[in-house]
């Protein structure tokens, strides 16, 4: 059985973002805290024991300290239910949590070999101390088993995959620190319960729907999926800034080529949006594109939603 915690469901900055103005922020803070949301990691287990971060956002002590299922065991003075963490990408919103796990707690760090090349040419990352943090290389394409503390393994099985997306932000005409091309910047991750046979995927960054990716994701009993904007230029007019969803390597939620009209023939039992951003008038309970997007079938999540597969 797999159990799926999402952390946190919003993109980078969270609702409500601390510099921003714009309604959903405004309601946030006011009358509909409802509306708060922090930014976007899932925690999964196979077990229900022990769990593995999909990514360590800026939020995560927040995080950790809503999640029960996270919380040390009763009676032992250091302890984590947190086995490893496993990074898509090396975005801000993705690695600025694990400068929170500095405490000494061991735990496996799983990354494309381009993300850990970032946080090694970063030295705050050295907090995590080698002896307490292993760093595990992943490759595109090649399922791997992550370890449980004693060595065991985890029942469960990750599948890295490539999906169109952009490098981060910070390093935009820059030398990459891995000092090479390539693909490993954005991944998506099929997470499967060796025990059912059923499986995941996690896709928080996504440019476009390629057929490749349609036909990967055709029969999922679940995927999270970029629902960065609702329409590509949304930034631009709403005034907030200059760049479109493309432009940061992210798939519009609406229009023609959007994330709902491309899966929308497809076989997936659930369908869940994360990487929510602010401006998304998606996060507006009764606005009409609210409505769109649930009779299309799309789950826009609270934090701390809980689903068992
Ligand atoms: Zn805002």
């Amino acid at each position: 059985m797999l159990r799926v915690v999402v952390l946190g469901a919003a993109a980078g900055g969270g609702v409500p973002q601390w510099n921003c103005g714009c309604p959903v922020c405004r309601k946030a803070r006011s009358e509909h805290p409802e509306l708060q949301s922090t930014q976007a990691s899932i925690a999964v287990s196979g077990d229900g024991e022990h769990w593995f971060l999909i990514n360590a956002s800026p939020d995560l002590r927040q995080q950790l300290t809503a999640t029960p299922q996270l919380h040390p065991k009763p009676g032992q003075l250091r302890h984590s239910p947190i086995a490893g963490v496993i990074l898509t990408n090396s975005e801000v919103d993705a690695v600025a949590g694990l400068l929170s796990m500095r405490e000494g707690s061991p735990f496996t760090l799983y990354a494309h070999d381009r993300v850990l090349a970032i946080l090694r040419s970063n030295s705050i990352f050295n907090v995590l101390n080698d002896k307490n943090v292993v760093r595990q290389p992943i490759e595109v394409d090649k399922a791997f088993e992550p370890a449980l503390p004693d060595g065991s393994p985890s029942g469960i099985e990750v599948l890295p995959f490539e999906v169109p997306g952009k490098g981060a932000w910070y390093l935009e005409g820059k030398a990459h620190p891995s000092g090479t091309e390539g693909v490993g910047d954005t991944l998506g991750l099929r997470i499967l319960d060796k025990a059912s046979g059923k499986y995941f995927y996690f896709l928080a960054a996504c440019a476009r729907v390629t057929d490749d990716l349609k036909s990967r994701l055709e029969g999922a009993a679940l995927v999270f999926f970029d629902g960065t904007v609702w329409r590509d230029d949304e930034l631009i007019v709403a005034g907030l800034g200059t760049k479109t969803g493309q432009g940061m390597g992210h798939i519009a939620m609406s229009g023609k080529d959007g994330a709902i009209e491309s899966l929308a023939g497809l076989d997936i039992a659930r369908k869940v949006f994360l990487h929510i951003n602010n401006s998304n008038p998606v996060l507006l309970n009764g606005s009409h594109e609210r409505r769109h997007a649930e009779q299309a079938g799309w789950l826009i999540p609270a934090d701390g939603t809980e689903i068992v597969l």
